[in-house]
Order: C-alpha cells, then sequence, then structure tokens
C-alpha cells in the first residue's frame, strides 16, 4: 500500500490538471468582434513607416480572424491595423491593448493624433519596463478615452509566433493580471521549494537521482521564467536578455537534455538496455552542444535554435514517458507513475508550444495550463522520487548488511581455518592422554575471542575415557565447578539434547529459567548459553558461556560456537582414532607386548634420552627355557598361552614408563629406564620367580615352565643401543649355559670373554 500510494496520487492528480487545464482552455476571454484586425508586412523597411501609418497602404492590409502569423527574422516588420467596433466598445471606458507575453521583440503601437504625428508607444519581451514588475503578463498598451477609430500595431519578432490582440476593459485587466500573478508566482514558488527539497535530499542521502531532478526542475524553472518573460524582469538576470530566442530554444534544448539524462539514470537504462543508454548519452552531448551554441546569440540562429527547442522539449518528455512505459513492462519499480508523469510533462510542453503557434484560439488558459501542469508533473516526481529514495535506502541497508555478514564469514572462516591448522599442528606427535587437553585449550581460547563473555568452560564426561573441564579465563572455573555442581543435570540434558540454550538462572530457587519462561521477580544471577558438543554416547559434553551483562546470544552466534566446537572434536577424534591405530601397528596382538619394531624405536627413543640426562638405563632379556618342547609335548596353544602368561606377568612386575616388547618367538625384551644394573637384577629376579608361578592348564594336567633373563646396564661409554642389547642377549645365553631359569648380569665388555665370575649370580 505504502508503495502504491504515489502511483495512485500521480494519476489523480495528473487527471485533475489535465482536465483543470482543457476546462480553461475551452473559456474564450476575448468576445468575438470587439475588433477586427488586418495584418501586413514589410521586408527589410520596404514600405515607409510615414506612408503606412498615413493609410497609403491600407489597401495591402489583410483582414484576419483570430490569431495572427508572423514571420520570424529582423528583416520583417509586421504590421497590424486594429480597428475597434465601435458599437462593441460603446457600453465600457478605459480600455487596453493586450498581446499575450511571447518572444517578441518588439512592439510599437502608434496612435493617431489629429493634426500630428502618431503617438507612439514601446513594447519588448527581451527589455520589459521596470514598473510593469517581475511577474507581468502580457504586453498591455493603456488606450485614450473615446478610442482611436484605428491604430496601427507594429511587430518585430526574430522568430515564428503567433499572437492574438485583445481589447480589455481596466476592470478585467486588473482581475486577470492579478490572478495570473499569483498563479504564477505559485508555479515558480513550488518548482524552487522542490528544487531545493531535492538538493537538500541529495545532500544527505548521496543519491544521484536527485540531483538529476534538480537539474532538470531547476532548468525547467528557468525555463517557464524565460518563456513567461519574467526572468528579463529580474535584476542581473536580465543580462540574459542578449542570448534572445537564441538562448530561450537553448533552455528548451537543455531541459530535453537534462530530462533524457534522469530518464536513463531514474530507469537504470544502463543496466537494462546498456546499448540504448550509450547512444542517449551521445544524444545529450549533442543537445549540449546545440545549448552551448545558443550561448553566441547569432542572428541567423534564433530562429532555428528556438524551433528545434519547441520541438525537442515535448518530444523528449515524450521519449522519457516512453523509456517509462517500457520500464514498467519491465516490471520496473515505480515506473509506470513515472512515465504517466512524464506523459504529462510532454502533453504540458506540447501545450505551451502550440500557444505560441496560436494553434489555440486563446492563448491564456493554454499557458495557464500547461505550466500547471508542468508545476504538478515535478510536484509527483518529488513523490516518485520518495518511492526510489525509500527503495535505495532499503538497497543500500541491504548491501550493508551483507558486508557485515560478510565480515562475519570472513573472521569466522580465519578463525576456522586458524583453528583447525593450530589443532592438527598441536595434535601432531601429542602424547595420548595430553590430546583432548591440548584440543579442548584451543577450541577455548578460540571461543574466547569470539564472543562477549564474563567467562568460558568446556565440560566432557566419558570422552576417550576422560572427564574434563577446562575454563578461560582459569580463575573462573570454580564457579563452572559449583554450576555443574548446582545444576549439572540441566546442563547435560541440554547437552544430551543437542541443541545450544541459552539460559537464566535465579539466585533463590536455584532454577533454570528456560527461554520463553519468564524470569521470576528475583534479581536473575547469571546468563549461560549452553552449546552441546558432538560426542559419542554415553558420553557427553558441552560449551557453556556466561554473558556479559545482559547479553543475548543470536541464534547465529550460537551456531559459530556450535560449528567451531564441532571441528574441534572432529579433529580430536580423528587425532586419537590415528594414534590408536598406530599403536595397534606397534603391538603384538598375541601378548599385547609392543612388538620388536616398536620396542627397537622405543629403546632407541629411551637410549638416547638417558645418554643425554646421564640416566641409568637397564634391558633384560627373557626367554622360555624349553619352549620348544612344551609346544611339541601339549600343543601351540599351550604354548601361546604361555607367552601370554608371561608377558601379562611381566607388566604385573613392572611401572608405567617400562617398556615390554616381544622381541622373537618367545623371547621378551624389557627396558627399565633410570634403573640401575643392580636394580634391575632385583626386578629380574623377581621376575623369574614369578614366572615359575606360572600354571598353563592342560587335560593331562598344569603345566609349568622357567624363564632365562639376561640383565645389562648402560655403561657411561657405551655408543650405541644395540650394544646394550647385544650385551643382555649374550648374558641371557650366558643364564642358559649356566642351567637356566636363572639371572645372568651381562659382562662391561661388549664382546669379552664368555665368562666372568664377576658376572654370575647365583
Ligand atoms: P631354550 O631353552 O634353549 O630356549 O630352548 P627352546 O626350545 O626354547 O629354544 P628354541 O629357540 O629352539 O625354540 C623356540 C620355539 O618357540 C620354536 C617355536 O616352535 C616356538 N615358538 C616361536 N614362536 C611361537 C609362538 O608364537 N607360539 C608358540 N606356541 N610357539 C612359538
Ligand atoms: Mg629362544
Ligand atoms: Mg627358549
Amino acid at each position: 500500500m505504502q508503495r502504491r500510494f504515489p502511483r495512485i496520487l500521480g494519476l489523480f492528480l495528473l487527471a485533475l490538471t489535465t482536465l483543470v487545464a482543457f476546462h480553461a482552455l475551452a473559456q474564450s476571454e476575448a468576445g468575438p468582434g470587439v475588433m477586427t484586425v488586418s495584418s501586413f508586412s514589410t521586408i527589410n523597411g520596404g514600405a515607409d513607416d510615414t506612408k503606412i501609418l498615413d493609410g497609403e497602404f491600407d489597401d495591402q492590409f489583410l483582414p484576419v480572424a483570430g490569431a495572427i502569423q508572423l514571420r520570424g527574422g529582423s528583416e520583417y516588420t509586421h504590421w497590424l491595423k486594429l480597428t475597434p467596433n465601435p458599437e462593441a466598445v460603446a457600453g465600457d471606458n478605459g480600455w487596453r491593448l493586450r498581446l499575450e507575453r511571447l518572444p517578441l521583440d518588439r512592439l510599437s503601437l502608434y496612435l493617431p493624433r489629429p493634426g500630428q504625428r502618431p503617438e507612439s508607444r514601446y513594447l519588448s519581451f527581451y527589455y520589459p519596463n521596470e514598473q510593469d514588475g517581475v511577474l507581468a503578463n502580457g504586453f498591455v498598451f493603456e488606450l485614450p478615452d473615446p478610442l482611436p477609430a484605428s491604430m496601427y500595431l507594429a511587430i518585430d519578432t526574430r522568430i515564428d509566433l503567433s499572437v492574438t490582440p485583445s481589447l480589455l476593459v481596466d476592470r478585467q485587466y486588473h482581475v486577470d493580471e492579478r490572478r495570473l500573478a499569483s498563479l504564477y508566482g505559485a508555479v515558480y514558488a513550488a518548482i524552487i521549494v522542490l528544487v531545493l527539497g531535492s538538493l537538500a535530499l541529495f545532500l544527505a542521502l548521496h543519491e544521484r537521482a536527485y540531483l538529476h531532478f534538480v537539474g532538470v526542475s531547476a532548468s525547467l524553472v528557468v525555463l517557464l521564467a524565460a518563456l513567461n518573460g519574467h526572468l528579463f524582469a529580474i535584476p542581473v538576470l536580465k543580462l540574459t536578455a542578449w542570448f534572445g530566442p537564441g538562448g530561450v530554444g537553448g533552455l528548451m534544448i537543455l531541459f530535453a537534455a537534462l530530462a533524457l539524462g534522469f530518464g536513463r539514470y531514474f530507469l537504470r537504462l544502463a543496466e537494462h538496455i546498456p546499448g540504448l543508454a550509450r547512444q542517449l548519452r551521445h544524444v545529450e552531448w549533442a543537445l549540449l552542444a546545440l545549448v552551448a551554441l545558443s550561448l553566441f546569440g547569432i542572428d541567423v540562429l534564433h530562429g532555428w535554435l528556438f524551433r528545434i527547442g519547441s520541438l525537442l522539449w515535448p518530444l523528449a518528455s515524450l521519449a522519457v514517458a516512453i523509456l517509462g512505459f517500457m520500464a514498467w513492462r519491465r516490471g520496473q519499480r515505480g515506473a509506470l507513475a513515472f512515465g504517466l508523469i512524464w506523459l504529462g510533462m510532454a502533453i504540458a510542453a506540447g501545450m505551451r508550444i502550440a500557444v505560441m503557434q496560436a494553434w489555440f484560439d486563446s492563448v491564456v488558459p493554454g499557458l495557464v495550463g500547461s505550466q500547471l501542469m508542468l508545476a504538478v508533473a515535478v510536484f509527483l516526481l518529488s513523490i516518485v522520487l520518495a518511492d526510489r529514495a525509500m527503495e535505495f535506502r532499503q538497497r543500500h541497508e541491504k548491501a550493508q548488511e551483507i558486508t557485515e555478514q560478510s565480515t562475519a564469514d570472513l573472521q569466522l572462516e580465519q578463525r576456522r581455518r586458524d583453528l583447525i591448522e593450530g589443532l592438527q599442528e598441536a595434535l601432531r606427535g601429542a602424547p595420548p592422554g595430553d590430546l583432548q587437553w591440548i584440543a579442548f585449550r584451543r577450541l577455548l581460547s578460540t571461543l574466547s575471542g569470539l564472543l562477549p563473555n564474563e567467562g568460558i568452560a568446556l565440560v566432557a564426561f566419558g570422552y576417550h575415557q576422560l572427564d574434563l573441564l577446562l575454563a578461560e579465563p582459569g580463575d573462573r572455573s570454580d564457579r563452572f565447578k559449583q554450576l555443574l555442581g548446582e545444576r549439572g543435570g540441566n546442563i547435560k540434558g541440554i547437552c544430551r539434547g543437542r541443541t545450544p540454550m541459552q539460559l537464566r538462572f535465579t539466585e533463590s530457587d536455584k532454577v533454570i529459567v528456560e527461554p520463553g519462561q519468564t524470569p521470576p521477580e528475583e534479581q536473575v544471577c547469571g546468563r549461560f548459553a549452553v552449546v552441546p558438543l558432538e560426542i559419542g554416547k554415553p558420553g557427553w559434553g558441552g560449551v557453556i558461556i556466561e554473558s556479559e551483562g545482559d547479553t543475548q546470544y543470536s541464534n547465529a552466534d550460537l551456531r559459530r560456537v556450535a560449528e567451531l566446537s564441532t571441528i574441534a572434536i572432529e579433529i580430536t577424534d580423528e587425532a586419537v582414532s590415528q594414534l590408536d591405530l598406530r599403536r595397534r601397528a606397534e603391538i603384538d596382538s598375541l601378548t599385547g607386548a609392543f612388538n620388536r619394531r616398536a620396542g627397537e624405536a622405543m629403546l632407541e627413543a629411551l637410549f638416547e634420552r638417558a645418554q643425554q640426562g646421564r640416566l641409568p638405563l637397564s634391558a633384560l632379556f627373557l626367554d622360555i627355557d624349553h619352549f620348544k618342547r612344551i609346544n611339541d609335548e601339549y600343543g601351540h596353544p599351550v604354548g601361546d598361552e604361555c607367552l601370554r602368561l608371561v608377558a601379562e606377568c611381566l607388566r604385573r612386575q613392572l611401572r608405567g614408563e617400562d617398556v615390554v616388547s616381544r622381541y622373537g618367538g618367545e623371547e621378551f625384551l624389557v627396558l627399565l629406564p633410570g634403573q640401575s644394573q643392580d636394580q634391575a637384577r632385583k626386578i629380574a629376579e623377581r621376575i623369574r620367580e614369578a614366572s615359575a608361578a606360572l600354571r598353563v592348564k592342560h587335560e593331562s594336567g598344569l603345566v609349568k615352565f622357567t624363564v632365562s633373563i639376561g640383565v645389562a646396564a648402560r655403561k657411561g661409554d657405551e655408543g650405541a643401543a644395540a650394544e646394550l642389547i647385544e650385551r643382555a642377549d649374550r648374558a641371557m645365553y650366558q643364564a642358559k649355559r649356566n642351567g637356566r631359569n636363572r639371572v645372568q648380569l651381562a659382562s662391561t665388555t661388549p664382546s669379552g670373554g664368555d665368562f666372568d665370575p664377576g658376572d654370575l649370580i647365583l
């Protein structure tokens, strides 16, 4: 409705103005038969003025009815012989001769005086009498009382025009003059106010359509002032009279150019019909060139410029109207109203031209109607522009919204990338138990910069067998712990529900006020947003954000939190499962101990660390005694069970940092970081004893077995881990040789004598 209003109002007012104008046209002001007129034209002074005034050429004067066509050109002088009808003028006195104020150069009235030269008076369109005032209408000659039997009027004009001289009584003249002066004043004032208003709007909104409108309507007001002759009565501006009728023609052409430019811009022709827009622009430049030409006041061009202007003014308006209708067909907003208004403009311009060419019997209603119509059209145009400005504003706001949105998107994208890259980097090579902590710490610092908050926490229960609570800033963690203690159930419920929620907590009854519920009167003691984490069941977790002040987060805000959290969870899950896979590849499936490759890798790492830190490192080489026999006697499954039991026994006897690997078939390598040879020997002894106590069930009874263990400790000068293992291996073989089921310390020389009594443990 709001958008339709200007159109409906526009149509209504346009129809009304047209009616008023045509109604005025239908009224003829001069009664017939008051005066008879005959005319005679001379070229380059072809007839002597004195002889004409003496009536010598009277037989060449041809009678005319209605308007008199005057050929334009400085070479002509048009003579009119005016003969009042004595019967028609008898009742009144105080007569005036009136001609419409058309761009005539000079009117000379010769009134006969008995026995003397006729009295002559002059009037000019371009050089009006100052006492007539700025808003004077028509050329008016006061006539003597009683009226002369006949008088001569000589007219010079540089352009083709039609005049309709009429006789008026004083009373009627004054009424008309006042009515027209106030009407023209109103027309000018209305357009000038719209020009100034639009200029202000342009300065405020920077919408170029307003600037175009200012140009069009300002040029129209100047054009009307020039056509009415008012321009030449204004101080300073009266100097423009020098440009003459060519200048007035130039103004009409200028209006045509500006109208086309306005239409082109308003209807966004360059967007819709670029080819036409380009051509139109050329046309506009050509018209402006003509305008420039009109500034030279060249004598022979006056007639042409005025004629071209008279043609272009209505035609350009009509062209803009047609462009408007075309745009309307395309479905462009406001284009129909725009087209109709310009159709009105075209009609008004055409009417004005028609009046000057005397296509109407009476000129006054035509002039008034056309100017009224133009003023109304300009007014309507300003309404259409307001509609356009509204559209412009909406577009502007939308564009701004999009810019803001894309900036936010860019920032989010940047955060997302930073988080992904940061997490992948941080989780690479992180120890298994630390993955989740590292990931959540990073997520937390990303999220805390995302939204305004008092504090932000991450909780997860049963996430890869871990329970976590992290808070940022760190000193807020107690607050979140308390929150979880008091409202853990609610938070868990939300996290399981997988939908972000914003909650208010009240102090008194310590209930969560769900969104949509009205909070009780009591002081709300906290506002939190809970965003669930995508954690596999039975685990659950979420991000809890404490709002800053009364901040309500938007759904988009919470979605962003959820999105970043999901990324962190996914990357962590991926890292955990990769680590799992890696560990699976390192583990011997039968015994659960590391395989030989992993064992050796760990040996290298531990050896290097021990070497750098000058720390003790011991190795045990364990081999099951007569294992082949066990296999042979009881079968492989029993052998396998033995291997499993030994591995389990080793794990039981060892600490977390010790490493057990299955080195060969029934051989185990045990690494004891930080343990001296003596400590290692004791451990080996414990293992040996425990192994001897192991039993494997078999149908024939319980199977028992023993192990032999070689023990070696890293020597200060030992260069490679392989040397340590070799010594332990040799010590194990020594133990075998010594009768099995025993522990043997390695010799301190890499490949020394086979037997050193000092190494022997009994
Ligand atoms: P010694 O006391 O000298 O060590 O005698 P041994 O029989 O244990 O010595 P040897 O190294 O010759 O025998 C190792 C045997 O271990 C050979 C192989 O059958 C058996 N074995 C190797 N890997 C496995 C396994 O995974 N499962 C079972 N059941 N037996 C295995
Ligand atoms: Mg063996
Ligand atoms: Mg063996």
